[in-house]
């Protein structure tokens, strides 16, 4: 029987190897496997179909922006398929409209995933306003925020910033303004069906709600009966509506 010896340098680039719990990894920054490791998991993070390992050997890319600067014939040839060319480009044009969210996770920047990701998008909307006290609103612990930065500095500025993407952060879907928020209690009698006054309702600006939400402030209750729920909103300043024909001032009295 022969002892297993493990290996002491990389098998890529032939890099010392170091220890990092109990696992060896290759510390090389321009080691080949690392770079083809870190192009996967960008293409697999913003959503990239088909840039597996081997496709990024036979595309010889050697960094993101690679990916970004392929040319359509020589893909072409290297992949040996006119069709899976095509699939890929349309794969990577869809890809610029990567949101901020989606890309910082890409990077393989280390400590920096989805979460410190998300957390970072509360205090800033463009990567370029990123800076040490951004991260600290945002919560980032101190080797986060070394981290971050640093990928910033030495890969982000002057390189990776060249990628054709915005670096926006997506804004939280904004709340259309409305004339108000409805919530239709009990049997209507001015419109035949509760069907037929939401879609009354939202035609002219109102949003309709099925249960009284913080942010409902009209109650429509044509039944005249003052339940609890009648009281409860009179009392929390909302607006009672005993006639939500009149109310919303239908004068052709076709929607009913
Ligand atoms: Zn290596």
């Amino acid at each position: 029987m022969q002892a297993i010896l493990a290996p002491t340098t990389c098998s890529s680039c032939g890099f010392v190897l170091a220890w990092r719990n109990d696992l060896l990894y290759c510390e090389n920054t321009e080691c080949a496997a690392q770079i083809s490791k870190q192009i996967e998991h960008f293409a697999k993070t913003i959503k990239i179909k088909g840039l597996g390992p081997k496709t990024i050997e036979k595309l010889a890319l050697f960094s993101i922006m690679d990916i970004y600067m392929l040319d359509y014939d020589l893909t072409a040839i290297a992949l040996s398929s006119k069709r899976l060319a095509d699939k890929l480009f349309i794969e990577i044009e869809h890809s610029r409209g990567a949101t901020l969210n989606q890309l910082l996770p890409a990077f393989s920047i280390p400590l920096v995933g989805k979460t410190a990701t998300e957390k970072l998008s509360t205090t800033i909307s463009y990567l370029t306003e990123l800076s040490m006290g951004k991260c600290r609103d945002a919560g980032l612990g101190t080797k986060t925020t070394e981290s971050l930065m640093d990928w910033y500095e030495d890969e982000w500025i002057g390189d990776l910033e060249f990628l054709p993407f915005n670096f926006k952060f997506e804004k939280p879907t904004e709340v259309k303004r409305t004339l108000g928020t409805v919530c239709i209690s009990g049997k209507l009698t001015s419109f035949k069906t509760k069907a037929a006054a939401t879609q009354a309702l939202v035609t002219r600006g109102y949003a309709v709600k099925s249960t009284v939400t913080k942010d409902v402030t009209i109650l429509v209750n044509e039944s005249g009966i003052e339940s609890a729920k009648t009281k409860k909103a009179r009392e929390s300043g909302i607006t009672i509506v005993t006639n939500l024909l009149e109310f919303i001032g239908d004068t052709n009295g076709n929607t009913a």
